[in-house]
């Protein structure tokens, strides 16, 4: 089987969906908390098995010999998730799964969010399974899904100075974990993946400004503004010192990720940051 954990999550459902593209839906097996929430799923057939990082004895046998597993990071980022994720890697070791893929983060990303995948990465690399490292940049999403604040004030602010980010849609880092599930070769490797195309938060802005025929332009500010501006925002401490910590490292090139390397296993473009401000402001 393909077994993908957090197959309720925006990019958990992507990679159910295209693997039904690929394979037949009895292949597939989608580990949830939820199983309310891909009702959809089963209804077509796909397997689920319900599980929890936070409880172990629910992976017992949950794997087989020669599955493909992804285990998309879970986003508990309070619950110790190197510790969440060490149950599935020990249960898929257990179990003698064929390839464990991992969702982690480019390897040049220093900011603190990072350290959990880094940690992940260890424990995956010690088990001794056959791994592949989808080090995933930063998703479009994360900013055109939320795209109320810079329509409200007409400005776009993050501390990210004139830094650059090459992110990609979710659909796209979707495509490359169902490359390397349903393709050959892939054991013991590491893709750094990102967007074709790197853009800066000026440029951003005008392409939401292009779009919705408003001036919205881009305000920098300093990491110790920013992250007060999400504090107002009523967004819990750790939660800003985490974003505020990749604006820094978005300003020290930290996100511009140029190795092809998703384009290559998608064999296709990948999907242009004005697609996904279009499809947000279409809404
Ligand atoms: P989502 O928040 O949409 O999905 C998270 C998934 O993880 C959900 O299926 C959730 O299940 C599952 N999950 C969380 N905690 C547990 C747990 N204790 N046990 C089992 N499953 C759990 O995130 P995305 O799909 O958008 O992104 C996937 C992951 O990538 C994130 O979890 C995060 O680690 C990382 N990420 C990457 C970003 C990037 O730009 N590259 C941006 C943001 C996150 P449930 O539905 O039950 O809550």
């Amino acid at each position: 089987s393909i077994v993908v954990t957090g197959a309720t999550g925006h990019l958990g459902r992507h990679v159910v969906e295209q693997l039904l593209e690929k394979v037949p839906a009895e292949q597939i097996t989608a580990v949830v908390r939820d199983e309310a929430k891909v009702a959809d799923f089963a209804a077509r057939g796909v397997r689920i098995a319900v599980a929890d990082y936070n409880a172990p004895e629910t992976f017992d046998d949950l794997f087989a010999a020669g599955d493909k597993v992804l285990l998309i990071s879970g986003s508990e980022f309070d619950k110790g998730r190197v510790q969440q994720h060490t149950v599935v890697i020990e249960a898929a070791k257990a179990a003698g799964v064929a390839l464990l893929a991992y969702t982690s983060a480019p390897n040049s990303l220093t900011a603190a969010l990072a350290d959990d995948h880094r940690g992940t990465e260890k424990v995956l690399l010690a088990s001794g399974l056959p791994y592949s490292l989808l080090r995933n940049g930063w998703y479009h999403e994360n900013y055109t899904e939320n795209l109320a604040p810079a329509l409200e004030h007409g400005a776009v602010v993050q501390a990210a100075g004139d830094g650059r980010v090459s992110s990609a849609s979710r659909a796209d880092y979707a495509a490359a974990a169902v490359a390397v599930l349903t393709g050959e070769g892939h054991e013991n490797t590491a893709y750094e993946l990102g967007g074709d195309e790197a853009w800066s938060f000026a440029e951003y802005a005008a392409e939401l400004s292009r779009q919705t025929g408003q001036e919205i332009v881009y305000s920098p500010v300093s990491v110790e503004a920013y992250s007060g501006i999400l504090a107002g925002a009523g967004l819990p401490g750790p939660f800003v010192a985490i974003l505020a910590g990749v604006d820094a490292s978005i300003e020290k090139g930290e996100l511009v990720v140029a190795t092809g390397d998703l384009s290559r296993l998608t064999g296709r473009p990948t999907t242009p940051l004005a697609d996904a401000i279009a499809a947000a402001v279409k809404g």
